[in-house]
């Protein structure tokens, strides 16, 4: 980084041609630089220089050749456009999962878009009671629609659901018993596993029945008097069938209604409506389990929803008061950014009135195969055209999935945009790998999948502005073989 150019007759050719680098302000001041920090800001630019300049001179003593000039001011906008470059790209989800955690979850309603940006660009009453001119509770901009939408006495919403379940324990069964079945000891992906977080809330963890099979009986001998909650953590991830039996929400609500203790349900994903309406499997609702006599219900805002993250807690007025009134929760509140879009999304329920077409989630979810497939065959050329030669195209029918652990049975009827190499080889793995790499490194990267030894295209979370930038960027990337372009295959 900070070699010196050390004067002397002793000096080597290479250390010679170090002294003749341009200068910082030199490369700074040609008109491709200097353009670029009017776009980009000059300590950006200037930064990206610099690694430039060092960048040749560690180099340079070992190949013994300095880079020209032209070459140090490509090589620095390369730098600075990467340094400005957005770590969190939109990228375009060709995977067929919905609600893909890796990728954001759920996009939001254009009236949640509107409402986030409205509440960046101005104040907005956010604890504060407009009638009174006094300070208000944040809740209160929620929880009468989230009340009204759940049937719910009372309500609060958290970061997301893991700390809904996280604050519910602490409040509810802090330094007590909490009773939960072995066959809902889940792990959701990121690290949220139930007896950590139960260890977390300084819960004593008390595991009933077995991991197929938990009775009501199970439950009933489990309870002490340092019993405080019985738990039910909805399986989202994974199924348990065959030789199996569970106990339902109204069984355990009364036996917790009559042994003095709470009934708590971690729904995760939980829907506000029942989907079947549209066709769609049927996952539970908070209402259901609220209105069979559980104390505390939680769901996340991300998931089926389609609203922001978050996790939303509803229950008995007395229950959600000891939640609400926790010092945690003041650690784990959301911001007004979050409030405003959950609020447009949930008015958007509260209206009734075209949801699949309004949220984002929803629409995704109940396109037909029709519909993708006649997506898949709009872009279908573009992506061959760029996989290039050795792949064979066809359009063919797949199953996407819910995603985030919604029904992680179920599968959609969907159609793809399939890839398959013409010749099958032990090289073909590698292939499908690269190759799904490169349309990765196009400016808005492209996500699909291997299945099957073939790369699949699934257009169920194509929109129609996605299929025109991507299009668009498939164009611009053809032919292959021009400059600047990923050039990784042989032309
Ligand atoms: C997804 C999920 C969670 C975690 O929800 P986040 O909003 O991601 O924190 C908790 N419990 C269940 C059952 C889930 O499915």
């Amino acid at each position: 980084m900070s070699s010196k150019i050390l004067p002397g007759p002793g000096e080597s050719t290479s250390e010679q041609n170090l002294r003749h680098l341009p200068s910082v302000d030199r490369l700074l001041g040609s008109s491709a630089l200097s353009s670029l920090a009017d776009a980009l800001g000059r300590p950006l630019v200037k930064r990206a220089v610099q690694r430039a300049l060092s960048q040749a001179r560690d180099h340079a003593p070992k190949d013994g050749q300095t880079p020209s000039e032209q070459a140090l001011i490509s090589m620095a906008s390369g730098f600075a456009r990467e340094d400005a470059a957005s770590r969190m790209r939109p990228v375009i989800n060709l995977t067929g999962t919905v609600i893909h955690t890796n990728l954001g979850r759920a996009l939001l309603a254009e009236e949640a878009i509107v409402s986030v940006s409205q509440a960046m660009r101005g104040y907005s009453a956010l604890e504060f009671d407009v009638a009174s001119g006094e300070r208000g509770d944040r809740d209160d901009v929620i929880e009468g629609l989230i009340c009204q939408l759940t049937g719910a006495e009372a309500a609060t919403v958290v970061n997301n659901c893991a700390a809904a379940v996280l604050l519910s324990l602490v409040a509810l069964g802090g330094r007590k018993e909490v009773i939960i079945s072995r066959g809902e000891q889940i792990e959701i992906g990121g690290a949220f596993r139930m007896p950590d977080i139960m260890r977390a809330a300084n819960c004593r963890l008390v595991e009933v029945g077995t991991t197929n099979r938990t009775h009501l009986h199970d439950y009933a001998s489990a309870i002490t008097p340092k019993s405080a909650l019985i738990v039910k953590a909805h399986r989202s991830n994974y199924a348990v069938t065959g030789f199996t039996s569970e106990v339902g929400d109204a069984e355990l609500a009364a036996l917790a209604k009559r042994s003095g203790v709470l009934y708590m349900v971690d729904l995760g994903s939980g829907a506000l409506v029942d989907m079947s309406a549209w066709g769609l499997p049927r996952e539970p609702l908070p209402s259901d389990s609220l209105s069979k006599g559980a104390d505390v219900v939680m769901f996340s805002g991300d998931k089926l929803l389609g609203g922001p993250q978050a996790g939303i807690i509803v229950g008995s007025r007395a229950a959600i008061t000891r939640i609400k009134r926790h010092p945690l929760k003041r650690t784990l509140r959301v911001s007004k950014l979050v409030l405003a879009a959950l609020e447009a999304t949930l008015r958007v329920y509260d209206s009734g009135h075209r949801l699949h077409e309004r949220l984002p989630v929803l629409a995704m979810l109940t396109r037909s195969r029709d519909a993708i497939r006649e997506s898949c065959m709009r872009v279908g050329t573009a992506l061959a055209n760029y996989a290039g030669p050795e792949f064979e195209l066809s359009i063919e029918d797949c199953a996407s999935q819910i995603g985030s652990g919604a029904l992680p049975e179920e599968k959609l009827p969907s159609a793809a945009v399939v890839l398959r190499p013409r010749l099958v080889s032990r090289r073909s793995g590698s292939l499908l790998k690269q190759t799904l790499t490169r349309f990765r490194s196009l400016p808005t990267p492209v996500v699909g999948r291997i299945n099957d030894q073939a790369i699949l295209f699934d257009c169920r979370c194509l929109s129609i502005a996605d299929e025109a930038l991507l299009l668009g960027q498939l164009r611009d990337a053809q032919p292959p073989g021009i400059a600047g372009g990923q050039q990784d295959r042989p032309a």
